[in-house]
């Protein structure tokens, strides 16, 4: 289950060219536009007997057919850090593809970061790991993860892993899908063997290069063929 306080987004980089809640949602919903959902409350929404609707001990990720640092977002944030504050006894994991909003989306108690906030950077290509991991480091923020999704070419993050506990890679899915090879996916594990970081190569995507022969793969196989080729490093974590 996801949290998902309010939906819609629209492109912020190169990776979102294809996105799938940005595409056939907003053509079929026009979820381009920003809207709160029913669910804004939902982390503590309580049932009949009082006890709070999701239970504790829980990974939420939030905001993942959404950016949670979306302008439109502002006047609505502040209530969603309150409600986050509030469920200590769960984690919740935040991707955004727009990190350079992160200061100023900030509550003001926020001091060296909430223990129970998970942020990770999404960066697709070398270029957005340049331009985004600097501030992704730069800002107070106790667990970060990066998040090379969709990968669209070969990345050195090596440069930017001191203070990351996680590296996720998965590959573009959908009929448009560009193609996800093989080796820079290893070569992203490395850089995690390297410097002692858990690794999940979570999804093949939707055209997959292995052996300089690319493929189509299924929707349906795209998870569990990452899983086939074993080559994550979870050491018991779960991310999602
Ligand atoms: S930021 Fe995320 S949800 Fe928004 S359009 Fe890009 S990929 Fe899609």
């Amino acid at each position: 289950m996801n949290w998902e306080p309010w939906t819609g987004c629209y492109a912020a980089s190169d990776g979102c060219a294809n996105c799938y809640f940005y595409g056939p949602h907003a053509k079929r919903y026009g979820q381009n536009q920003i809207t709160k959902t029913d669910k804004f409350d939902w982390p503590i929404r309580r049932n009949a007997k009082g006890e709070y609707n999701i239970k504790g001990g829980k990974i939420l990720p939030t905001c993942f057919a959404t950016d949670f640092f979306l302008p439109e977002a502002d006047a609505w944030r502040a209530e969603a850090w309150a409600m986050i504050k509030e469920r200590r006894d769960i984690d919740f994991l935040i991707l955004t593809k727009r990190i350079d909003r992160f200061e100023a989306s900030l509550p003001a108690d926020w001091g060296d970061g909430y223990e129970n906030v998970n942020i990770g950077c999404t960066v697709e290509n070398q270029a957005f790991a340049e331009a985004r991991l600097p501030l992704f480091l730069s800002y107070p923020i106790k667990r970060r993860f990066v998040a090379c999704s969709p990968i669209l070419e070969a990345i050195d993050l090596s440069a930017y892993l001191h203070g990351v506990e996680h590296v996720t890679v998965s590959g573009e899915t959908g009929r448009e899908a560009r193609v996800c090879d093989y080796d820079w996916v290893l070569s992203l594990r490395e850089q995690c063997v390297s410097k002692g970081l858990t690794f999940w190569f979570k999804g093949t995507g939707s055209l997959f290069r292995r052996e300089g022969a690319a493929q189509r793969i299924n929707p349906y196989k795209q998870g569990s063929l990452a899983k086939e080729l074993d080559v994550s490093i979870l050491d018991g974590k779960r991310l999602f």
